[in-house]
């Protein structure tokens, strides 16, 4: 039997929240928020709200741990 390189690391618990990082094209504004159910990477979103002159755009949709760091 060699299963050597295997690591069952799948825990049922899910540590971590995804974000959603949306960047504003006219001013560069940069504002995370919670994953929503649609979000994709280059959708178009609502009205900016630094500079209100275009629409933002989901840069990235990353995941972060949620666990406490002592
Ligand atoms: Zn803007």
């Amino acid at each position: 039997m060699t299963n050597s390189k295997q690591q069952p690391q799948q825990s049922k618990k899910q540590d971590y929240q995804v974000y959603t990082v949306e960047v504003c094209p006219a001013c560069n504004f940069k504002s995370k928020r919670p994953f929503e159910i649609g979000d994709f990477v280059f959708k178009t979103n609502g009205e900016c709200s630094h500079c209100k002159n275009a629409k933002t755009k989901i840069e990235m949709i990353y995941a972060e741990s949620t666990k406490q760091q002592s």
